[in-house]
């Protein structure tokens, strides 16, 4: 799942952005308004967090521009202002959820999960396809109740797969949601993934399908 942190203090940028990446997620980072609202009109992320006091543009103009365009996209407030005018005016304008500086990395990354998963699947951390159930928040994989050991690049790639079931997800959208802009993404990573999802699935009946030219589709064997 792919997270946009705005936040011009480097060093907290920086923090962030290892600890929500050794956390499986993918992550880019914004450091001004004006980058975060370009980014934001470009790409489609699962999770935006969003400081307040923001250089060239603020972060309650980001959040505006952001509502305007229609997107539903959770967002985050992070911000050293507590206020309550300032958390009434972000949730107001559309905010899903408000930290306050300095705060626990533990409790943003359980607020991060369950904002994803409010955005996702309409609240629930269980994802399930025929004998295949993923718990998205423990990020444990089961297959007849018996677990499943996946990497996390698997579990990413079988997750994306299982929230659009029955739809087809082309290597673009799955290397979107896998990676940031700084990590390299090997050509055929996608497929190597998906080669051993399939070696460990196919026991179960549990078919990833190529759709020429197009992508993967996620189908339970009749
Ligand atoms: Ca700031």
């Amino acid at each position: 799942m792919r997270i946009l942190i705005v936040e011009d203090d480097p060093v907290l940028a920086d923090g962030l952005t290892r600890s929500l990446r050794q956390a499986d997620f993918a992550v880019d980072c914004a450091h001004d308004g004006e980058e975060a609202d370009h980014v934001l009109t470009a790409q489609t992320y699962d999770l935006v967090i969003l400081d307040l006091g923001l250089p060239k543009l603020d972060g309650f103009d980001v959040l505006k521009r952001l509502r305007r365009r229609g997107a539903t996209v959770p967002v985050l407030v992070l911000t050293a202002r507590d206020a309550l005018a300032d958390r009434v005016k972000g949730l107001d304008l559309g905010a899903d959820d408000y930290l306050t500086k300095p705060f626990d990395l533990p409790e943003l990354e359980a607020r991060a999960r369950a904002l994803i998963r409010r955005g996702q699947s309409g609240g629930s951390s269980l994802l399930t396809h025929g004998p295949l159930t993923l718990d998205t928040s423990g990020r444990r994989a089961t297959l007849h109740g018996v677990p499943l050991e996946l990497s996390a690049r698997e579990f990413g790639v079988l997750e994306v797969l299982m929230l659009r079931s029955g739809r087809v997800v082309n290597k673009d959208q799955l290397a979107e949601r896998l990676y940031g802009w700084d990590e390299e993404v090997g050509t055929n990573a996608i497929e190597v993934y998906v080669h051993r999802l399939r070696k460990k699935l196919e026991s179960a009946g549990v078919a990833i399908r190529t759709i020429r030219g197009l992508g993967y589709l996620l189908e339970k064997d009749a």
